[in-house]
């Protein structure tokens, strides 16, 4: 028997940012393997009978290993599950679904992608803030601020130089080295580049801090902003005088 896997986004929290496509699938699924940053809101359109496994680190415990969801997901398909890994945001912005795609497939499981709207984006809408600008803005660059698996750090006065010629920098995981981030942006960027962060966006506990790549980290630390975060960094965001009218403005820090 051929089994089936349906890899899909969870958005980035709030269940109204669900697509049609992820909650039919999260409805139907008979096995659901769920990480972390998966909210409650979006669990509840589970079916009751499901068997819902909590693959994250919650509760301050060691992650589940890879391995071990690779080979839970395979076993269970193969009985003929519905199976649906739920990944917050979209499956295919880092979070290895990639990867967790690729071994399924090698083992001759069919696998469904279902979109979802990745935090980054819902970072930056919830400030009122648009991605790009004809003006000021052409292009984003979703980039994660962990480190590289092989040790190479990225090189962040390249990916200021970008920045640098109007394009937004959303950076993914990037809270614990804000330090080297920040240094190393500032190596090509002026101390007065509009920078931002967002924590737990599109949930009722965002919170977001708008200030300079100057103060960035000095900002981090003395508001505690943590993980899960979206950094933002570019001109994009240098209309945020206005921002007691975004719809972020009434959750602010
Ligand atoms: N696939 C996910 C990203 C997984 S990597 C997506 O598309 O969004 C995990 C990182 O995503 C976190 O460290 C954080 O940087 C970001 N993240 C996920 N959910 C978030 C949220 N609600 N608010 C802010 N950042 C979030």
């Amino acid at each position: 028997m051929i089994g089936r896997v349906s890899l899909v986004g969870a958005g980035p929290g709030d269940p109204e940012l669900l697509t049609f496509k992820a909650a039919r699938a999260i409805t139907r699924a008979t096995v659901l393997l769920v990480d972390d940053l998966v909210s409650d809101g979006v669990l509840a359109f589970a079916n009751a009978a499901a068997r819902v496994i909590h693959v994250g680190k919650r509760g301050g415990c060691a992650s589940t290993p890879q391995a071990f969801i690779d080979k839970l997901m395979l076993a269970e398909a193969l009985k003929g599950e519905e199976v649906v890994r739920l990944k917050g945001g979209d499956p295919f912005m880092f979070g290895r679904g990639g990867e967790e795609a690729e071994r399924l497939r090698a083992h001759g499981i069919t696998v469904d992608v279902v979109n979802g709207i990745t935090s980054g984006l819902a970072a930056i809408t919830s400030l009122g803030v648009p991605f790009t600008h004809r003006e000021h803005a052409h292009g984003v660059i979703f980039v994660t601020g962990h480190a590289r698996a092989d040790g190479q750090a990225l090189h962040w006065p390249t990916l200021g130089a970008a920045a640098a010629q109007g394009l937004t920098l959303v950076i993914y995981m990037g809270v614990s080295a804000i330090d080297t981030l920040q240094a190393g942006l500032q190596q090509v960027l002026p101390a007065h580049t509009p920078a931002a962060v967002v924590q737990h966006a599109s949930l009722p506990q965002q919170r977001q801090v708008f200030c300079r790549l100057g103060t960035l980290a000095a900002q981090i630390h003395f508001k505690a902003i943590g993980s899960p975060a979206i950094i933002i960094v570019g001109d994009v965001l240098r209309g945020m005088s206005s921002l007691s009218n975004s719809p972020g403005a009434a959750r602010a820090a």
